[in-house]
């Protein structure tokens, strides 16, 4: 009998190290940065509550982030509501001009995707240009901050958040909240954290690349590379203080990783990634 379950023993460990007693090899996830848009700012200055961008113009990327994973796919962040791209000339307002000019479904449509594809969706927060494409994924697993979900369907945004309509529907979908950190697919390759004060349960993404190493997608807690230098807080996040904490925590992650960091309405990050269909592993 002992030699029968040694050699059952054997088997299972040769079965979960792999063949030939190899470790298993680490899933591939991909990386592909997708482009939901643009936005012309005229005037830098909501963009430090200091005043350091005051008079400053600047054009600010507004990219999608697919990440497959070999259980699934993870759409980070929706764009602008891709009807955009049937204006031609965008939209304007409090000094930004937002573009569409390829829609996002067309771009996941080249790679031979379509939206009920997409297992899991989530937003770094609950603003436009992040939650706008969201009505698209019915099918999808929608992974939100418990805070942001609280602050999104708050009695204020039902009443004044011009945006609301577009997302109000995500209440009654496929819903998974979490607090603090959430781990997409249970191996620590790909894990949201909720790094507040852009607004109250704004999040970052944390990814484990094989060859590119820790990615930090950074949300709206950097906005652009000259506000990283100086840890600038804009004037329209939710709180100051919890900003400053969160920038600290961002910073000493990066640091303690070595991480590529993308900063998400950078556009030289944007174009430091491969070009779409391209993708990084
Ligand atoms: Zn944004």
């Amino acid at each position: 009998m002992f030699i029968f379950r040694l050699l059952f023993v054997l088997m299972m460990t040769s079965l979960i190290s792999g063949c030939g007693g190899k470790p298993v090899k680490k899933p591939i996830v991909r990386l592909f940065a997708l482009d939901c848009g643009s936005i012309e700012v005229t005037d830098m200055s909501p963009f430090s509550i200091n005043g350091a961008f005051d008079g400053q113009s600047y054009s600010l990327a507004n990219p999608c982030y697919l990440i497959r994973h070999p259980d699934g796919d993870l759409l980070w962040d929706t764009g602008f509501d891709q009807a955009l791209a049937d204006s031609p000339d965008g939209m304007r307002g409090g000094g930004f001009h937002s573009t569409v000019s390829v829609k996002l479904t067309d771009q996941l449509q080249e790679i031979g995707l379509n939206v009920d594809d997409i297992e899991y969706v989530s937003v770094s927060h609950s603003h436009p240009d992040h939650i706008g494409n969201a009505r698209l994924f019915k099918k999808s697993t929608f992974l939100i901050s418990s805070l942001e979900f609280s602050y999104m369907f708050s009695d204020e945004m039902r009443k004044s958040n011009e945006s609301f309509d577009s997302y109000a529907h995500l209440e009654s979908t496929l819903i998974k909240k979490y607090n603090d950190e959430y781990d997409v697919f249970g191996d620590g390759l790909v894990v949201i954290k909720t790094l507040p004060g852009h607004t109250p349960g704004s999040s970052i993404l944390v990814l484990h690349l094989e060859n590119a190493g820790t990615v930090l997608l950074t949300g709206d807690l950097i906005i652009h590379a000259a506000g990283r230098r100086i840890g600038a807080v804009p004037t329209f996040n939710t709180d100051a203080a919890q900003t400053r904490d969160s920038l600290a925590k961002f910073e000493s992650l990066a640091a303690q990783k070595s991480a590529l960091v993308i900063i998400q309405h950078e556009p030289m990050d944007f174009k430091k990634l491969p070009a779409f269909p391209e993708w990084l592993d």
